[in-house]
């Protein structure tokens, strides 16, 4: 950021508790007392955080619908001298919310701000993983459809980081079906439900096992999902189940199927029979 104008205000991002309204830190609770206004995505989750607080400010709502608007509004106050604490529903502002929105406006029309630290639910999702010795990757939500989708996921999934996505509760099974389509059954992942609220639930094993507790159950609330990195060791690498198909549908014999794998992955065909035959692929192991 440059040198800050003279008589300007400046906008504050102030993140806010994730689920357990004690999870607020003190920096931001001085800001959201001070600041001359509060910009929020709903006017109804804010106040419940603000009432817990007994923190009576004016609100400027800024949400998907009403960027342009509501983003002059705030560029105005700035310029006026005002200084306007900026929370989403919940978490980091700026991260997947219409925070990032707003980074993005603040940068351009060179209005100076400042980001205060706390919580969001994707570093927790991390942590609680034990995934993220290589680092991981944060795509958010994923594009819901179609080939980007696809794309997004199986780039993703072929690094050695680690990935976070959000997810709705109502989307999760057929994403870990996703994941589990490209990266085989047995890549391990975490999903973690509700953090810091009462119901906080954390799910551990590999995809297929996690799909499995998670069948025919009424899952409610909000999802984390960290996937373990692709792993390392070629003895470990899992062929996709999604791979093999297509490559029979193309008329490959499976013979052919682990001497293309072998060579293309370098992976050694003994490894490669033993993972095919333990997914009923192959059926003559002493064909090749
Ligand atoms: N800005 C927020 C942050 O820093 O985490 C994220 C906002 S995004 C609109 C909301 C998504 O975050 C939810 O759909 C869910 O994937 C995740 N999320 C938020 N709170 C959560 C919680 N308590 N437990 C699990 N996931 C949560």
């Amino acid at each position: 950021m440059g040198p800050e104008k003279e008589g300007w205000g400046k906008v504050y991002f102030c993140p806010t508790p994730i689920g357990n309204l004690r999870d607020i830190t003190l920096r931001v609770l001085d800001v959201l007392k001070e600041a001359d206004c509060i910009a929020c995505e709903d006017t109804r989750v804010t106040l419940k955080l603000l009432n817990a607080y007994r923190i009576r400010k004016p609100l400027l709502r800024y949400h998907a619908h009403n960027v342009s608007q509501a983003t002059r509004d705030i560029l105005r106050l700035v310029r006026e001298g005002k200084v306007v604490a900026f929370v989403s529903d919940a978490g980091m502002p700026g991260i997947q919310d219409p925070g990032m929105e707003l980074v993005l406006r603040l940068l351009e029309e060179g209005i100076p701000f400042e980001v205060l630290p706390g919580p969001s639910a994707s570093l927790l999702g991390v942590v609680y993983s034990g995934f993220a010795f290589s680092g991981f990757t944060f795509l958010g939500f994923l594009p819901r459809k179609g080939k980007e989708r696809e794309e997004t996921l199986r780039r993703a999934l072929f690094l050695p980081q680690a990935t976070v996505l959000y997810e709705s509760p109502r989307r999760l099974l057929k994403t870990l079906g996703d994941i589990r389509e490209i990266a085989g059954e047995r890549r391990r992942v975490l999903v973690a439900r509700e953090l810091t609220k009462i119901h906080e639930e954390i799910l551990r094993g590999t995809v297929a096992e996690v799909e499995e507790m998670l069948k025919g159950r009424d899952i409610l609330g909000e999802v984390v999902i960290v996937v373990e990195g692709a792993p390392k060791s070629k003895e470990e690498i899992q062929v996709p189940g999604r791979l093999l198909e297509l490559l029979r549908r193309r008329g490959f014999t499976q013979k052919d199927i682990v001497a293309l794998l072998s060579e293309g992955l370098g992976i050694e065909k003994n490894v490669l029979k033993r993972q095919l035959s333990a997914l009923g692929e192959v059926e003559n192991l002493d064909e090749g």
